[in-house]
């Protein structure tokens, strides 16, 4: 593929898109702006979207973006010698002053390093030169836990993008070189410069300290860059369209921020806290706007009723014209008011999150909803006249019986019932769709210091668990491999050392089984060994403000089978613990 193929492609596209933006590059700084996984998903990823117009925000910053090609071309780049290109201007990535990763989910870290070959820049840190571009990686991930991508970056940027973008503009504005560039932005919050440490291992391979080098200015932790409220700021909404994308032209918005609710196995819930709603009528102004190019919102939040004015919002998005997707539905914040609009504006099917069966096993993750409850959420959706329920599962957690796989096909069944009756009056009856994905202990929980469940285990409860379900009219089940499971916990937990499977992935296909053996990693070592001894753990090295004090606690709790309320829901106590006993 040449050059030019590239060129006109890019213009292609663009020739699709509203809301782009083009300047001119003299004296200001230069980013690309990467995402590490194809146009089509990357133009549907909010993040995205609101850093690209946080950089451009700055009048001293241009932002170009760059995607990872759809498969059929990577091959044909790879064998020409043309290199990867932006979109705005069609300059080459290698020819910017940053190239910035905005990374969502641990396996498009392979994409990253194939990014970094299409643009000509050596993947690893250590080999590139002051004529390289200074390459940044951020996003969701890295500030979970940035380790495994230590090697290929020369900055990790961890936090929310409104807070980190100011600093690294007046950074690069005073800074003499390269180094003097680093050693700035490391005393800023959020910014991790991997080489700036020695990590010191222990015998048995974990992690004995992180030592900042002599000399760097490094902080002995980085402090997560997070904004401290929402009041004065945009929600982050979709301000480029195109039709190209997995949503199409989606108007997507962030309304609300965060989620009290503590689930234990929950990062974003921990990593997002406090919870910040964004204003009210800042979303509707910016709706308002979107309208000429979009006909339905997505509402993305964890959390969206957390929204002190949910109601009004989703009543005014409405009467504009929008029809209204929402994300998973917090099951607790559910209203008769919430459903009958969302069914108003055109939406038949309600995605919400039970996680497991039984009330026994919700008290151990912290999931503080009872099955009565969720019965009575059931019976509210169907009755405000929606046709299908997707319902979110987990296996594989401390504790787990059988008698707790079976309480999920109870459940389901119990459910079912409810949708059956409401569809005899429709006369259409609509799908139940279960998603069950075993548990992946997560960085920044209350259970990082867990192993994940073995396979052998894992493996007998999938097989369980679709015994259980088979053959139940209008139910079906999405059950995620263990084995997919298991290396996608290896780039949650793994630290540094992971990066040669990481390579050899990216070099092999995607293969990781190969990847692992080839580079020598010893991936059960990260993903199946109880942490809880270890003085450190890789993630600490940012600070995300949640304490081990508190995580510890909160896994003592789950042990006595106990709830920690969030403060919003401590009216609710006497309600709830009756299920105690
Ligand atoms: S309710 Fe959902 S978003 Fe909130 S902490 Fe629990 S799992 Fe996370």
């Amino acid at each position: 593929m040449s050059q030019w193929q590239q060129r006109e492609q890019a213009k292609a596209l663009l020739a699709k898109e509203v809301g782009y933006v083009r300047k001119p590059h003299a004296g200001r700084l230069r980013v690309a702006l990467a995402f590490p996984n194809t146009y089509f998903v990357g133009m549907s990823n909010l993040g995205f979207q609101t850093v690209y117009r946080l950089f451009n925000a700055e009048d001293g910053i241009v932002c170009e973006r760059t995607f990872l090609p759809p498969k059929s071309e990577v091959a044909a780049l790879k064998a020409s010698s043309a290199s990867l290109v932006t979109l705005e201007s069609q300059m080459l990535v290698r020819d910017f002053d940053i190239l910035a990763f905005s990374v969502s989910f641990e396996w498009d870290y392979t994409n990253v390093l194939t990014m970094l070959r299409l643009a000509g820049i050596p993947a690893r840190a250590d080999q590139r030169t002051h004529h390289d571009p200074l390459v940044m990686i951020g996003g969701a991930v890295t500030f979970v836990n940035p380790e495994p991508l230590a090697l290929f970056a020369d900055v990790i940027a961890a936090g929310e993008g409104e807070a980190l973008i100011p600093p690294l503009l007046a950074a690069f504005r005073e800074a003499s070189d390269r180094d003097d560039l680093l050693q700035r932005l490391v005393q800023e919050r959020g910014y991790y410069v991997p080489s700036f440490y020695d990590v010191h291992y222990r015998e048995s391979g974990s992690i004995e300290r992180f030592e900042p080098k002599a000399g760097t200015g490094a902080p002995a932790v980085v402090r997560k860059a997070a904004l401290k409220t929402t009041e004065a700021v945009d929600p982050p909404v979709t301000s480029i369209f195109t039709p190209d994308t997995e949503f199409g032209s989606r108007f997507l918005v962030e309304v609300v921020r965060g989620c009290a609710n503590l689930c234990r196995f929950c990062w974003a819930g921990y990593n997002y806290l406090p919870v910040r709603a964004f204003p009210k009528e800042r979303i509707l102004q910016l709706a308002a706007a979107a309208k000429p190019y979009s006909a339905r919102a997505g509402l993305v939040s964890i959390a969206l009723c957390d929204h002190p004015d949910i109601e009004e919002i989703l009543t005014r998005l409405t009467e504009m014209g929008y029809s209204i997707s929402p994300a998973s539905l917090r099951l607790d914040d559910l209203t008769p008011q919430i459903l009958g609009l969302l069914r108003a504006s055109g939406e038949r099917t309600v995605t919400i999150a039970p996680e497991v069966g039984s009330d026994r096993l919700r008290r151990v993750v912290n999931k503080t909803i009872t099955n009565e409850e969720i019965l009575a959420a059931t019976e509210m959706i169907f009755a405000a006249g929606m046709e299908n329920l997707k319902l979110y599962y987990m296996i594989g957690i401390p504790t787990e019986t059988d008698d707790d796989l079976v309480a999920i096909r109870d459940q389901i069944l119990q459910m079912r019932d409810i949708m059956m009756a409401h569809a005899k009056g429709r006369g259409h009856v609509g799908r139940i769709v279960g998603s069950v994905n075993p548990l992946v202990p997560k960085p920044g929980t209350a259970y990082q210091w867990l192993p994940m469940e073995d396979d052998a285990s894992i493996d007998r409860k999938i097989k369980r668990l679709r015994s259980l379900t088979a053959d139940i009219e209008n139910v079906y089940f999405n059950i995620k491999s263990e084995r997919h499971s298991f290396y996608q916990a290896l780039l949650s937990l793994g630290d540094r050392r992971v990066a040669p499977a990481i390579e050899a992935a990216e070099q092999n296909g995607g293969n990781w089984r190969a990847a692992v053996k080839e580079a020598g990693v010893d991936a059960d070592f990260f993903v199946f060994r109880d942490r809880s001894e270890d003085p450190v753990l890789p993630w600490d090295i940012i600070d995300g403000g949640m304490k081990d004090s508190f995580f510890r606690a909160e896994m003592a709790k789950a042990t006595r089978e106990e709830w920690t309320l969030p403060p919003k829901r401590q009216k609710d106590n006497a309600r709830l613990l009756t299920v105690l006993s």
